[in-house]
């Protein structure tokens, strides 16, 4: 056992040796943004590692939303929801998101992270069992682990093992609980199945819809219009940092489900409300989201070119069939390297590695948006090629 002291110094020898290969990209500080660009240290960078998918973040109408509210109801609120902390953005807000998300009532909390840590661990108790993929968000395991229900993982989007796991597992109450795009590879979670087995085993559905609100179906409703469903999700979580602008998350559901957590859950209960600044800016991103429906037709036909002239040039997307698109590159030090060098050609990207991804699947993992041109992704995709062959490796070749 380290203890303490043990593994901080673990961790600061790491960043150590990190520092001197010029490794570290961590907590690099962005001193601008302007749509697809960054500025650091002075020098504009084109940038894969953003969430704002279809462009949102900077809309005028958002900023002016956000603007009006502080003006309104000042920076803060008077503390939690359930007190003195509800202001007519707020419910505002949340009527809007259980219109557009078809459900009866939604709320929202301060972070994507702890909505789902708090409704998890708030709907869940003793004597239930929540089933959770593998490889779903770490507030979903954290939510999970907070909650006292019993926690039983299945195989990545495995429905065999799913029902296995739905099987063996007495429990008073069951959920089910999965990404809708899972947020490392940028698959797809398999939703008809999975609500077919929850029929079958009498268990309550909930997904997360932080990487596909604005991204999949149609008109970006999500994954319910990717795959034409009406009904089947009890619970619809989501961020508000993302494809919208701003800071939160939340739940959409049944009324009686959003009684339960206004009333019991320990977010919503004990910590402060959401800015309205954010809540208003959220709002309006809903609703230029609808207007502006060019943005989702060219996310799409962007994500579409990347995968297909990065698979082209030879590199692993993994099954990823969305905007986030993971460039498996396998060993920590040329992860590493790569993502150096194409800094250095003018490219913000950033490495994910083992233990956040299995070992051996380090990856580059880039954000494709809708500001990006055609031009900016082959920019990307050759700068890459050259970059991995002056490493000596050629794509495809291992
Ligand atoms: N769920 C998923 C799938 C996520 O990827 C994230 C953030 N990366 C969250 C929840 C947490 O959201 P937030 O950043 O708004 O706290």
């Amino acid at each position: 056992m380290k203890g303490f002291k043990g593994r901080i110094d673990t961790l600061q020898e790491r960043l150590k040796k990190l520092r001197e290969e010029e490794h570290l990209f961590y907590n690099r500080e962005i001193q601008e943004h302007d749509n697809q660009f960054v500025v650091i240290g002075g020098k504009r960078y084109l940038n894969f590692t953003t969430y704002s998918y279809i462009g949102l973040l900077g809309h005028p109408r958002i900023n002016k939303a956000a603007k009006d509210a502080i003006d309104k109801f000042g920076s803060g609120t008077h503390g939690v929801r359930i007190l003195a902390g509800t202001t007519s953005a707020h419910v505002s807000l949340e009527n809007t998101i259980a219109k557009y998300k078809r459900t009866e009532a939604a709320v929202v909390f301060s972070s994507g992270y702890v909505t789902n840590l708090t409704t998890i661990s708030s709907l869940c108790g003793r004597g239930d069992a929540v089933f959770c993929d593998m490889i779903n968000h770490a507030s979903i395991v954290d939510g999970c682990l907070l909650s006292s229900a019993k926690f039983v993982r299945f195989k990545h989007s495995d429905m065999a093992d799913l029902r296995k796991k739905l099987e063996e597992t007495e429990a008073v109450g069951r959920v089910i609980v999965v990404d809708a795009v899972f947020s490392m590879d940028g698959d797809i979670a398999p939703l008809p199945e999975i609500i077919e087995l929850a029929k079958e085993f009498g268990a309550l559905v909930y997904v997360d819809e932080a990487h596909s609100t604005g991204v999949l179906g149609k008109t970006g409703e999500g994954i319910m219009e990717y795959f034409g469903l009406t009904e089947g999700v009890d619970i619809l979580m989501g961020t508000l940092s993302k494809t919208i602008p701003a800071a939160g998350g939340y739940v959409a559901a049944k009324k009686e489900i959003i009684d339960w957590l206004k009333h019991q859950s320990r977010a919503y209960v004990f910590s402060a409300a959401l800015p309205p600044g954010a809540t208003a800016a959220a709002e309006e991103s809903f609703k230029v989201m609808k207007e502006e429906q060019w943005r989702i037709t060219k996310l799409r036909e962007n994500y579409q070119y990347y995968i297909k002239t990065l698979k082209e040039a030879g590199f692993d997307t993994g099954p990823s069939e969305t905007a986030i698109v993971p460039i498996i590159l396998g060993d920590e030090w040329r992860t590493c390297e790569a993502t150096r060098q194409l800094f250095e050609n003018g490219i913000f990207i950033m490495p994910i590695l083992s233990p956040a991804v299995p070992p051996n699947t380090n990856r580059l993992r880039a954000n494709v948006t809708s500001w990006h041109t055609k031009e900016d992704i082959d920019f990307m995709v050759n700068t890459l090629s050259d970059v991995w062959k002056n490493m000596g490796i050629k794509p495809g070749s291992e």
